[in-house]
């Protein structure tokens, strides 16, 4: 084939990837027809943070909570709801009055903030088609697949830390991730939420959660005693204050698990990761992008 044969067929293909990756859902991947505009932000998670008059920041610009929507397939967002979202509009709540939980329910939380922290990043990266959230998992595999935590789960650390009040004169809770898209890591994210802030972090790192969050370290296995195991405590004296503290101490360990994760790439081991395609597509070059 001549070089520009060659060229108009890697057009064509960079053109089709790009046109499939508009129709694909961002948890399972699939061009699938069956594909709902999906808010980022579940409308109860919305209602409890109270957060429906300020704007919050999504891929560069301000919009309401409720306005962040995303790609996602009927059948995924029915899983997520009945996985992640259900269980969680009822352990979020108990959380944030300073109630304790298990170790199943610290699994929940470490997959919920994956999901929060995958749909991002694919939202990010979709349209760049050497971009993929895991060489191992589809976003909806890691999150709510039964064995993507095996092998990890206890290296997994789950921190949190609740504030007392919100901020005089402020009428919206917290309602945000704190731990940015990194490109090799998806073990570390963090957020918070109304008056929750928490994260997941690889134990090894476990020394750079800031000192005022209760932690636990996930069992090896799913421990089904119902024994609670963290107890999160009221430790700052305002909203704002937990976020600062969280995103401050998020920048970190972001960093060190980015670090991290680029070696475990590098050296093929097991954990995260999201290795991507590192050789460009030769259509990319063609195309000058
Ligand atoms: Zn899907």
């Amino acid at each position: 084939m001549s070089n520009r044969l060659e060229r108009r067929k890697n057009a064509s293909i960079l053109r089709a990837g790009l046109n499939s990756a508009k129709y694909r859902c961002l948890a399972c991947e699939k061009a699938n027809l069956n594909r709902n505009k999906e808010h980022f932000w579940p409308r109860w998670l919305i209602r409890f943070a109270e957060a429906t008059k300020e704007p919050v920041s999504w891929l560069g610009k301000d919009l309401p909570a409720e306005a962040v929507q995303i790609p996602l397939c009927a059948d995924c967002n029915s899983a997520f709801g009945h996985d992640l979202e259900g269980p969680m509009s009822e352990l979020l709540p108990r959380i944030s009055v300073g109630q304790s939980v298990t170790d199943p329910e610290c699994e929940l939380l470490v997959r919920w903030l994956w999901k929060f922290e995958g749909l991002a990043w694919n939202a990010f990266n979709f349209h760049r088609s050497e971009a993929r959230y895991s060489s191992k998992f589809s976003l909806r595999e890691r999150v709510i697949g039964k064995d993507s935590i095996q092998g990890i789960r206890g290296s997994l650390v789950v921190a949190m830390a609740l504030a007392h009040r919100n901020d005089p004169g402020l009428h919206d809770w917290s309602l945000g991730m704190d731990s940015g898209l990194g490109t090799h890591d998806a073990i570390f994210a963090s957020g918070v939420f109304r008056n929750v802030a928490m994260m997941v972090s690889f134990a090894d790192f476990a020394r750079l959660i800031p000192p005022m969050f209760s932690t636990y370290q996930l069992a090896g296995e799913r421990q089904v005693s119902g024994a609670l195991v963290l107890k999160p405590e009221f430790v700052f004296p305002l909203v704002s204050d937990a976020e600062i503290v969280t995103a401050r101490g998020s920048g970190r360990l972001k960093v060190e698990h980015e670090r991290f994760g680029e070696r475990q790439n590098t050296n093929s081991a097991l954990v995260t990761n999201r290795p991507r395609l590192e050789i460009p597509h030769p259509a990319l070059r063609t195309m000058g992008s």
